[in-house]
């Protein structure tokens, strides 16, 4: 019957509450270390803003095998307030880094001379929630958990880029094969308007121009198709809607595909629906510009 102690690093004690992170920060101005002149947050001069420059040290460390691990001390005693110290980053790379440089009783000395100025000068930083959750990212998380969690991100953000870039194409492609397909069909309309224009010369031309309109015409609802299963944007798909609508084969189009003269009213209602397709996939492009745009 063994009572043997845990293997190395197997206890980790949980990290500090919030209430004792507040507490920390509002019980300090800058870097625990005497000589060190850091706040625990610094302005960003240009933004006004403030950002966080410091971490919570550990006075005895939380894992078994850290800087000044002390196997007698209960959970609460290490997760409390008397064996942390607010430090600048680098002193708390330092003191973990090099901990024979720096014993427990030396850093419960610049503890005591961290709470003694600011029971003088009253300065301290009030933290709001996120805050707090930002100084427990910034202490209590690993190097390694840190860089892993900044690859996910990184590959997320590739991921995305790629999703936009696709969508961007299919837009692209699709805005394409609809400008191509007006203008052929305003070409045979224009053309249909002069005296040399018969039913002859339209059949040719329609039998001549069929086959590339088709597959414009393919092109953008197979573009479309993709579109849907690649976008959730609302806004895109309400002018993708919007935009295979307009190119769908309404009657408009009937004089030609008889081959007919078409007369002046017919000419107009045809350009009139023209000019509606086009705004259409105009319309589309524009949104995918705007939706898709780079994030900078
Ligand atoms: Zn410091």
């Amino acid at each position: 019957m063994s009572n043997a102690s845990p293997s190395a690093g197997s206890i980790e004690h949980r990290t500090p509450t919030e209430g004792t992170i507040k507490q920390l920060y509002g019980t300090a101005w800058r870097c625990g270390e005497p000589t060190c002149k850091k706040p625990l947050y610094r302005l960003n001069g240009d933004t006004g803003e403030y950002i966080l420059n410091s971490r919570i040290a550990h006075i005895h460390a939380r894992s078994q095998g850290g800087a000044r691990w002390d196997p007698d001390m209960s959970e609460a005693a290490n997760r409390d307030a008397s064996n942390l110290i607010p430090l600048c980053d680098t002193h708390a790379w330092e003191i973990d880094q090099t901990p024979q440089h720096f014993t427990a009783d030396m850093l419960r000395e610049w503890k005591r001379a961290q709470l003694a100025e600011y029971q003088t000068l009253q300065r301290s930083w009030s933290l709001t929630d996120a805050e707090v959750t930002d100084v427990v990212a910034a202490s209590f998380t690993t190097l390694e958990e840190r860089l892993l969690r900044g690859i996910h991100a990184a590959a997320e953000s590739a991921r995305q880029d790629e999703r936009r870039q696709r969508q961007r194409l299919l837009i692209a492609d699709t805005v394409h094969a609809a400008n191509n397909w007006t203008d052929a069909l305003q070409a045979v309309t224009l053309s249909s308007a002069s005296d040399r224009w018969n039913r002859r010369a339209i059949t040719e031309w329609v039998a001549d121009n069929g086959n590339a309109m088709a597959s414009d015409m393919q092109l953008i609802r197979s573009n479309a198709r993709k579109l849907r299963l690649e976008t959730r944007y609302r806004n895109l798909l309400e002018a993708l809607d919007a935009a295979e609508t307009a190119v769908g084969n309404p009657e408009v189009f009937d004089p030609i595909w008889r081959g007919s003269t078409t007369k002046g009213e017919e000419r107009a209602a045809i350009y009139r629906h023209l000019n509606h397709v086009k705004r259409a996939f105009l319309n589309l492009a524009e949104i995918g510009i705007k939706i898709l745009a780079d994030p900078s």
